[in-house]
């Protein structure tokens, strides 16, 4: 039989699937011997059976009952016995930290009568024992029965106003007695019946709701922002409770073993007296910096200490952690392997390298390129010296400014109108995340680095301000030392430094954009994070085996990513030298009435293609340079049918019959013979060169020519033609025997070597590659008309169209154009990369779609051995690291 229910004694950090993250690092803990309060773990597994079954699962609840009859012996208590209750909580804990996003409820085994039970454990503490009745039915209501959770926060509301005071902690035991009895009202009222008695079925109801919770309509959310699977289910851990809210001499508190913002060590976290779980991460009331415990009660905080070393040696990386002390006595309540900026990734990274802690190869696997990515952000360029609102703290990095809004839904409104906002708030809970999503930053007024605004921003990647205290947030304002600005106002943030400023303040480049542009020297830059970068990088570069080329049409952008690290250019695009004055040379190929105007046509673009790739193969001395032939629809460089139409029948009432007249419905007719149904299944790629004579000669002819220019001043061109949207050998082939022609004869003895290959990027040209190979000396898969072949999706169309209904529904989990379908596209890779190696030896393979930037696509890329990736030069640096990633 399966076995649904693990005590944390049976557990380990390596059954994370099994017993969720929080399970597995009790367990952990546990096994470690650090205090840990005692209590066992529902797996995952039940929870997707619970969630697949509907509610009833075999064996569960007896299996729970024997694990709870071994906590009470252990505890010497039972659960809610009137005279001497045992409470428990009951914790969601996933896989993948998702956090805040599913439900946990406390005191779990509380009623009318073991209320006084628990006061007289406590010493006769009325006034904690109904604080924590209180707790119990405002948790369990809201996240077990639905019940708002406004409509508690009234009531206590309206009791701290009857008594005058502000704070919770000042209401008494009179009070709060009173205050249970509202709750119940409220229950009652939501509900229809009043609140559960009987604790086994209080703890079988929160049990239920926790799983229940993996499905609510925030964790879905979040889980596909982080791309964290849908059905790997939540599991439950029931804890023995222990006390942060007996008196000054408990208290509840987060830690990290290093700071998350920075990777510095040192001592991080927030502690609040006499309270009690969440109030610390909701901001309740400001908390005392981690460092003034010391004063508070030093034998803790030693012990914690010592702890925190403890984990840190043991996971080798840094922990965060929450604890709480009851009466001078410490618990260790989680643990796990800490969210950290971007910055820090690397900063840690490194200098665990330094500490002994790791290799370099693990160094590696700690970060990632899409925490790269997040470096290569722009920063403030506080010259101009803005106005600075305030200062909160640096949360989450980066540099953003919009336009202030107050609510989650006005975020999302406007974002979608295409406004860039801030979302300023008090605090964030989890319902503001929609609003989070859609902003460039978050603003809040309360909470540190813990808080929930800070915790969910990391994990996203978005710019985060929080805990400004000295901001007041209104319902369409918010002032700042007499300052006031409104709803709409624009203000920019730095999530680095925690600094707000009024207005747009410009921004410039990065200190880790500036050591890749080769502006900043590592080892005299004086910067932790460059260093950490450079250090990294060099291993992932030593390490990789697929190389990392470039998308570059241009010399500048080819020389930029050069200095980015690129091996080569895997995509040069003619099609933009067919743009801006030059459309008037295409205009007179197509119109041309004969062979003798198309050939001047031609004759005029071919100097001038001739000094772009020359420009460019300059830039990549040395390195290969891959040009595919011209592949959009002409009519693409055509004037538009609808305007061109509207100009000839205006032209036509005036009865004006000049020679522009002329020109302009020849070239309507033009327009109109060339208009296709389908553009992108149309006449491009390799069939304009097969369709219009000469035109593709001319290109070749223009690459041959620039090679020998370059070689003639001593250069080392390396030119690689790739002729697009091949689908059978056949046209391949009749290509390749006209350029390999012209190429003979322009390149004499010069001693330039001209490569011709393919681009695979139509379904049969991968189901075809044996014979495609016989013609080709490299392929280059085209992976975005490959998606779009093998889905029949029209990507220009789909994303609006239906895609957010199939992420929706899960058909994908992410867009098949963002990131390689490895089951369907990628299938046809494989094929294609195997049959074509076979016919070919050697045979040169690369990619060059948006999916050679993509970090999982990178891999698999890898995976299949292709020779390289090519994508834009500001991904260069990512599709490196995660080569590099891909390979240790
Ligand atoms: P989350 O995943 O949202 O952090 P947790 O399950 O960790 O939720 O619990 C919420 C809060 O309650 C945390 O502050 C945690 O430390 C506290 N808590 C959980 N279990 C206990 C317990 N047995 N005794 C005291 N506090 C607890
Ligand atoms: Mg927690
Ligand atoms: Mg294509």
């Amino acid at each position: 039989m399966t076995k649904f229910v693990y005590d944390f004694a049976e557990g380990n950090k390596d059954l994370k699937d099994l017993l969720g993250g929080k399970g597995a690092n009790l367990a952990e803990m546990t096994n470690l011997g650090l205090p840990v309060p005692a209590g066992f773990t529902i797996t995952t597994e039940a929870c997707q059976r619970f969630l697949h079954d509907g509610a009833h699962v075999d064996g569960l609840d007896e299996e729970i009952d024997r694990h709870l009859a071994a906590l009470e012996s252990a505890m010497g208590r039972k659960l809610g016995d009137p005279a001497d209750p045992l409470l428990v909580s009951v914790r969601s804990g996933a896989k993948f930290s998702m956090p805040g996003m599913m439900e946990t409820v406390l005191n779990v085994g509380l009623n009318d009568e073991s209320v006084a039970g628990l006061s007289r454990q406590a010493g006769d503490n009325d006034r904690f024992a109904w604080d924590s009745y209180r707790r119990l039915i405002q948790m369990f209501g809201k996240t077990v029965c639905d019940v708002p959770g406004e409509e508690f926060e009234d009531a206590l509301h309206k009791a701290k106003v009857a008594k005058g005071v502000k704070d919770d902690v000042q209401l008494d035991a009179a009070d709060l007695k009173e205050l249970v009895a509202a709750y119940k009202k409220v229950f009652v009222k939501h509900v229809g019946h009043d609140f559960p008695q009987d604790p086994r079925h209080q703890l079988e109801l929160a049990i239920g709701a926790v799983f229940q919770s993996w499905n609510a309509d925030r964790a879905v959310l979040y889980r596909r922002q982080e791309r964290i699977p849908a059905d790997l289910g939540t599991a439950v851990n029931v804890v023995a409770m222990v006390f942060g809210n007996l008196g000054p001499d408990s208290g509840t508190g987060v830690a990290f073993t290093r700071d998350p913002a920075t990777g510095e060590s040192g001592i991080y976290g927030d502690y609040l007296q006499n309270a009690q779980g969440e109030d610390v991460v909701a901001g309740i009331r400001n908390t005392l910096p981690l460092a003034d415990l010391e004063k508070l009660d030093k034998k803790s905080y030693d012990e914690l200490l010592q702890i925190m070393a403890t984990l840190e040696g043991h996971y080798h990386d840094l922990c965060d952690i929450e604890f709480t002390i009851e009466r001078g006595k410490l618990w260790m309540l989680q643990t796990r392997v800490g969210k950290r900026t971007a910055a820090a990734a690397f900063t840690i990274a490194a200098q665990l390298v330094d500490e002994g802690m790791i290799d370099l190869d693990e160094a590696v696997t700690r970060v990632s390129g899409a925490q790269l990515g997040q470096l290569m952000f722009p920063r403030f360029d506080l010259s101009a010296d803005p106005v600075s609102l305030t200062k909160g703290v640096g949360a989450s990095p980066g540099a953003a400014f919009g336009s202030v809004v107050f609510t989650s839904a006005d975020a999302v409104a406007r974002a979608a109108e295409g406004e860039q906002v801030i979302l300023v708030r008090r605090e964030t809970n989890p319902d503001d995340l929609p609003g989070m999503i859609a902003a460039q930053g978050i603003l809040t007024a309360r909470g540190g680095k813990t808080s929930h605004a800070a915790v969910v921003a990391r994990g996203m990647g978005k710019t985060c301000v929080c805990g400004a205290d000295q901001v007041e947030v209104g319902r369409d304002q918010f002032t700042v030392g007499g300052q006031v600005v409104r709803e709409g106002d624009v203000i920019s943030i730095d999530g680095t430094t925690g600094r707000v400023y009024l207005g747009e303040v410009p921004v410039r480049p990065s200190e880790v954009v500036q050591y890749f542009e080769g502006d900043l020297d590592p080892a005299q830059a004086n910067d932790p994070l460059v260093a950490a970068v450079h250090q990294i990088m060099t291993h992932a570069d030593d390490r990789s085996r697929l190389k990392v080329r470039t998308n570059a049409d241009t010399g500048p952008d080819a020389a930029r990513a050069r200095r980015f690290g690129a091996q080569g250019i895997g995509l040069c695009r003619t099609e933009h030298m067919f743009l801006g004055d030059r459309r008037e040379l295409v205009e007179r190929l197509i119109l041309a009435h004969n062979k003798a105007e198309r050939d001047d046509a031609l004759a005029a673009l071919r100097p001038l293609q001739r000094a772009d790739f020359l420009e460019i193969f300059r830039e990549m001395n040395g390195l290969p340079v891959t040009v595919r032939l011209i592949d959009p629809p002409l009519h693409e460089f055509l004037p538009s049918l609808e305007e061109l139409a509207v100009q000839v029948a205006v032209a036509k009432e005036r009865g004006s019959s000049d020679e522009q007249t002329e020109r302009d419905e020849r070239m309507l007719a033009a327009v109109r013979r060339m208009h296709e149904s389908n553009p992108m299944l149309g006449l491009r790629g390799v069939r304009l060169g097969l369709v219009i004579p000469g035109l593709f000669a001319m290109q070749v002819r223009a690459i041959a020519e620039a090679a020998v220019a370059l070689a003639a001043e001593g250069g080392r061109p390396r030119p690689e033609i790739m002729v697009p949207l091949v689908g059978a050998v056949q046209e391949l082939e009749t290509v390749r025997h006209e350029a390999e022609r012209i190429i003979a004869e322009v390149v004499g003895d010069s001693g330039v070597e001209v490569l011709i290959g393919t681009m695979i990027e139509v379904p049969r040209a991968a189901l075809t590659a044996g014979q495609i190979a016989e013609a080709a000396e490299f392929f280059s898969f085209g992976t975005n008309d490959l998606t779009q072949m093998a889905w029949g999706f029209s990507r220009d169309d789909v994303e609006g169209a239906f895609f957010w209904r199939y992420l929706e529904l899960g058909i994908f989990g992410i867009s098949p154009f963002e990131s390689i379908d490895r089951d369907g596209v990628g299938r046809l890779v494989r094929i294609a990369a195997e049959e074509g190696r076979a016919q070919r030896p050697g045979l040169k393979l690369g990619v060059c779609g948006e999916h050679g930037g993509d970090p999982e696509s990178v891999h698999f890329f890898h995976e299949v051995g292709l020779d390289y990736v090519s994508c834009s030069p500001f991904r260069v640096p990512i599709a490196r690291l995660e080569a590099g990633r891909a390979a240790v």
